[in-house]
Formats: structure tokens, sequence, C-alpha cells
């Protein structure tokens, strides 16, 4: 039969979307997840939303021996690696975690992997690759110069990859997402972090009184509102890139980086208004002052990913609404 697709973090918010479309698309898929900050009833709700066993090792992508036994039981001859720490802030205040955790940990992953024979890996990486850019739409051929640990450690791994291929019959692709946002449809997956600190499902706790306010990190940024803007992706157009960069690689495509972003940028203000239109309630906001880091516009140029075929299929107002079916719903 078809080769295993293993996916690496697929009990987490990116990853549970992706195995749910890999699933729907009939690959064999096994599921790894050190359940740091994934739940196991993600896999369990896409095994209930799609009807398919879904094979479920609970482990860490750093236990090379581990790969070794789960690539070679379920004859996985390609991987999806979404396991990693994610969080900005956080990797500021503890790069040494970033860096073991996301870097040696992934280096001993792709070694496994590549001993043991795969031969496609497709990475999740960032937009925060490029720090503060020197101009938007980025293109993928932008400078990277990454302003913390996170973006640095997606860095790191990009370029182990391309040294691997030079001794290993092996070929990725790295997608940059931009904002990752928005839910399945179901309302039974969605975004769960503890903290939470990204803007969208901030701003629908807010709008179901979970959460007393927003603060709107700047109002000063030099942008037609004075507050940020920012690419959102929806989670099931950045599926559908993962599906699309592994066919790429399987049709003999070489090597790449591809940005996963629409193209449009979106302030905070609008993000609130959008909310507040499709949840028929008021969002309490206060206006702050900036978080530092943040780049005024993170915009993707995204069409090198176009030319394989991919194309975003929603807008913002999908992201919101079906974000806002998970936030409001049973499912969570
Ligand atoms: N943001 C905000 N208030 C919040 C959370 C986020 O104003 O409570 C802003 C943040 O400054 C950024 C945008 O919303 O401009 C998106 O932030 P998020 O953390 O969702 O993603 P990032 O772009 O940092 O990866």
């Amino acid at each position: 039969g078809m080769d295993a697709v293993l996916v690496s973090g697929g009990a987490g918010y990116i990853g549970s979307h992706v195995v749910k479309r890999l699933v729907e698309a009939g690959r064999p898929v096994v599921v790894m997840d050190n359940e740091s900050t994934g739940h196991r009833e993600t896999v369990r709700a896409v095994e209930a939303l799609t009807g398919r066993e879904i094979p479920y090792i609970p482990g860490d992508v750093g236990d090379g021996d581990g790969v070794r036994r789960i690539v070679e039981e379920y004859r996985v001859g390609a991987v999806m690696h979404f396991a990693a720490k994610s969080v900005v802030a956080e990797s500021v205040r503890h790069p040494e975690v970033y860096f073991s955790e996301n870097v040696a940990k992934g280096i001993a992953f792709f070694q496994a992997l590549c001993e043991a024979g795969v031969s496609r890996i497709v990475l999740s990486s960032t937009a925060a690759v490029y720090g503060n850019p020197e101009r938007v739409p980025i293109p993928e051929e932008h400078p990277v110069r990454p302003i913390n640990p996170y973006g640095a450690s997606k860095v790191m791994l990009e370029q182990v990859l391309g040294w691997l291929e030079t001794t290993f019959p092996m070929r990725w692709v790295a997608l940059r997402y931009f904002n990752a946002a928005g839910a399945d449809p179901s309302g039974r997956l969605g975004e769960r972090h503890d903290p939470e600190t990204h803007l969208i499902p901030i701003v629908l706790e807010a709008a179901l009184g979970r959460r007393e306010r927003v603060t709107v990190f700047g109002t000063d940024y030099d942008t037609p509102d004075g507050t940020c803007i920012r690419d959102y992706i929806h989670v099931l157009d950045l599926a559908d890139a993962h599906l699309e960069a592994l066919a790429a690689l399987e049709d003999g495509h070489p090597s790449a980086i591809f940005n996963v972003g629409t193209g449009l940028g979106h302030s905070v203000l609008e993000v609130i208004r959008m909310a507040e239109e499709v949840c028929g309630r008021t969002v309490p906001v206060e206006l702050g002052a900036r978080r530092p880091g943040d780049p005024p516009v993170l915009v993707a140029d995204g069409g090198r990913l176009r030319e394989i075929g991919w194309q975003p299929r929603y807008g913002l107002w999908e992201i919101v609404a079906s974000a806002w079916a998970w936030h409001s719903g049973e499912g969570r």
C-alpha cells in the first residue's frame, strides 16, 4: 500500500487539522505527540469526525530509537514535523528551552528519519524567520534575520534540512506560516493555548465574557489605523498547503521554502470589528502600549506556493466564524 505519513505534533492545533485532511485524502497516517501542549483527545476528535482509526503514539521526537521503530512498524515514507514550542515571548525568556526542544530534538528527529530511509519531510516554519522585514509583501528570498529564539530555531532547522539533503536521498519543504487562525467548521477542533497569546482567540473569549477585555497592543504604528497588520491564514488553507507540498515532493519537485499566507493584511482593529460582526456582540477593548518585538506589518508574498497549485480559499470572515464555532461551542 501507500507509505504512511508520520505527523509529529499531530495532537496540536495545526497538526490535528492536517491529520484530518490527510485521512480524508485516504493517506495512511500515524501521529506522535509528547502532549506537552497537544491533547490526545484532539486526535480522538479527528477519528470521530472522519470515522477512521488513527494510530497514535505518545512520544518525543528527540527519542531516535522510538522514531526509528515507528518508521519501520508503520512503513513511514514521509513526515510532517509540527512538534515544537511556538510561543515567541516564552522563547525570549527561555532561549535554552527553544534551542533544546526545537533544534536539538528536531535534529535528532531528522537524523533518525534519514537513517531509517524517510525521503520526504515537510517542516512547519514561520514568518518569524524574517524578523522586522525590510519590505512587504515578503517574498521567500527576503533575508532571514529572526529577532527571537523561536524564529531562530526554525531557521536552524531549515538549514539542517538543506545540509542533510546533500548526503541522504531526501527532499524537503519548509512552510513559513503567517498568522494561522480559524478552526475546522465542525467546531470540534480548534486553537487551545494556555496561556493564550493570539489575537483571534483572545478577542472571541472577550466576546464570550470569559475575558474582561482585549488590549490592543499599540495604536501608533505607521499603518492606516495605527494598529499592526497581519496576514491571517485559515488553518484549513494551511492544511491544504501541506498536502500540496507533499504532493509536489512526490511528483519530484526539488526541496523548497514556501510562504503560506493570503497576501492580504488586516489590522488589529479590523479583526476586532469582524469579530463583533460575526458574533453579534460587543468586544470590550482597551487601547494599550506596543508589545515588544511586534513588527508593524507582516504580509506574505505567496506567489511561489501558488505555482504548485495551492491557493487560499478563505478570508477573514470564515476564519473568525469558524473560530467562533469552536470557542462558543461544546467541542471545546
Ligand atoms: N495583539 C493585540 N492584543 C492581544 C494579542 C495580540 O493587539 O491581546 C496583536 C499583536 O500585537 C499583533 C497581532 O495582534 O499585532 C497578532 O498577534 P498574535 O499574537 O495573534 O500573532 P503574531 O503576529 O504575534 O504571531
